[in-house]
């Protein structure tokens, strides 16, 4: 029994090493676990559903590139892999079209599963940067459906341009912010890990991969952060039989 989980693939047309790594990991080292998750930003940018219609013809890649994943993932499920999706800061408009086609279900952030027995708290992690009161602010909007509605009702062309404008403008922002506001804030992991009755955070979003320890309730507990993909190079925590998250760096 494996349960494999990886988060901040950022998949995009531009990088086709990164695709072609993940698809290759798919296949070596997903194929017979039991469950992968993915904990967002899987794709760097998500327009909406309907990006699927333009199949093949999509001039930007995006659909095509779609299709392609979904069809992997897809056949790993079929072979008998629960394929779990959390929506990150850039594919938050990933719906339910996407996920039947992967043969996966949209999980909620934050979930909480069971891992040999004891409960483990799943996030992307951006919910955790609360220093970033501009961010935290988009990110309220972002998660309103009636927003989001507003969104998918734009042309393809006008979402794509919306996309390309909030991903400026969110490069921009980033390069004026300290570091420690680009990172979780401590008091917010420990005040949701405590409301969530967990010792165990896995999330990814900040890039910064690393076990950390600390203490909630007086209790020793870890947050293990998942790294981002780059070409050749990508992250993984997988728990085994011993029920143990283990963070590791994959060559793919
Ligand atoms: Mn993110």
């Amino acid at each position: 029994m494996t349960t494999l989980l990886i988060a901040d693939l950022h998949l995009q047309p531009a990088r086709p090493e990164v695709t072609a790594g993940f698809l290759h990991w798919l296949e070596n080292r997903a194929r017979g676990a039991d469950a992968l998750y993915i904990l967002g930003d899987f794709f760097e940018a998500w327009i909406g559903d309907d990006l699927l219609d333009l199949g093949d013809a999509d001039p930007t890649g995006n659909a095509p590139l779609a299709l392609r994943v979904a069809g992997a993932l897809r056949r790993l499920s079929e072979d008998g892999t629960r394929i779990r999706l959390m929506h990150g800061n850039r594919d938050f408009l990933l719906g339910e079209r996407f996920a039947n086609a992967a043969g996966a279900r949209l999980l909620p952030d934050p979930s909480v599963i069971d891992m040999g027995g004891s409960p483990v708290l799943l996030m992307h992690g951006d919910s955790l940067c609360t220093g970033d009161e501009a961010y935290m602010a988009f990110r309220n909007q972002a998660r309103d459906p009636r927003w989001q509605q507003q969104v998918l009702a734009m042309p393809i062309s006008d979402r794509l341009a919306l996309a390309r404008q909030l991903r400026e403008q969110s490069g921009e922002a980033n390069s004026n912010k300290a570091e420690d506001i680009m990172d979780v804030t401590p008091g917010e992991v420990g005040r949701v890990m405590r409301d969530q009755g967990v010792t165990t955070l896995i999330h990814g979003h900040t890039h910064r991969p690393a076990v950390h320890g600390l203490e909630v309730d007086g209790k020793p507990a870890q947050r293990l952060v998942l790294g981002d993909w780059q070409p050749g190079k990508g992250w993984e925590i997988a728990v085994e039989e011993t029920g143990k998250p283990e963070l590791r760096e994959v060559n793919v």
